[in-house]
């Protein structure tokens, strides 16, 4: 009886958190979170982030059962176990570690625990028409920009073939920690900054939605986002156990790609 009321609970949780991001996530919207919080002023080590986030419950996954710092963890080791190199390990780590934006977050935003419209969940492209390929399609309706004529169409203000990077992202913890990186200068290669730019937009690479958008780099890119995403999905285990030399092993592998193992938020 307990058990069916949670599931309950999340499941609604989950929804209205759909809702909530199709709903007010905007053109605007987003232009505002980069200005708001793209400040890189806030110096954190990674660790302290990783022990922040054990506060953090993300609301918009249906499979939660650890703290965030297991889900990198476990994520790294199922890549490394297959071979892949330093870099994508790495990015196994650290991918979700945008979600830090709650302890500088706002309900209002959609960027707090209570409220995780604009961190969490699958994203979007903002400023052009909703894919009909894409979680709770039958939200799309509520998105304020849907009456817009210049965001309501298939390019809405882009070109074709412009390429993922010159698109807008619904604002979350895949494009804050890309921004963040990127002004770090972190010593990773330009696929690394990708998949963590683009591992929730579900509608591209698991529906084969915006096709329109891309150009040879995201066509080069396609493979890695594929192949980060059968990890970030499949690799949570309850059976995980955390060694010293599995700790060790990663904060060098940190301190390798970024020196002094801090970034500025
Ligand atoms: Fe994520
Ligand atoms: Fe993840």
């Amino acid at each position: 009886m307990n058990s069916f009321r949670d599931y309950n609970n999340v499941h609604n949780q989950i929804r209205n958190t759909y809702l909530l991001s199709r709903k007010n996530q905007t053109v605007r919207y987003v232009k505002n979170m980069h200005k708001k919080y793209l400040t890189y002023e806030k110096k954190m080590f990674i660790k302290d982030v990783f022990k922040k986030l054990e506060q953090f419950v993300d609301i918009s996954d249906p499979d939660i059962t650890l703290p965030n710092f297991y889900h990198g963890i476990q994520t790294a080791e199922a890549i490394r176990r297959d071979g892949y190199p330093e870099w994508l390990q790495l990015v196994g780590l650290i991918h979700d570690i945008g979600k830090i934006i709650y302890l500088w977050g706002s309900d209002k935003d959609g960027t707090s625990i209570k409220t995780q419209w604009g961190i969490v969940g699958d994203t979007f492209i903002v400023g052009c028409k909703l894919p009909k390929q894409i979680v709770f399609p039958e939200f799309n309706k509520e998105n304020q920009d849907i009456t817009n004529p210049i965001y309501n169409t298939r390019l809405g203000i882009y070109k074709e073939n412009c390429g993922l990077d010159n698109v807008m992202c619904s604002w979350g913890h895949d494009e804050y920690l890309y921004q963040v990186l990127k002004h770090n200068n972190i010593n990773l290669p330009e696929e690394a900054l990708y998949i963590i730019r683009f591992h929730s937009l579900y509608s591209y690479h698991k529906k084969d939605e915006y096709r329109y958008f891309i150009n040879e780099k995201d066509k080069h890119m396609f493979r890695w986002l594929k192949i980060f995403n059968e990890y970030d999905l499949y690799s949570k285990s309850d059976t995980f156990k955390l060694d010293s030399n599995i700790i060790e092993y990663y904060d060098k592998l940190i301190e390798k790609f970024i020196p002094g193992s801090f970034l500025y938020f």
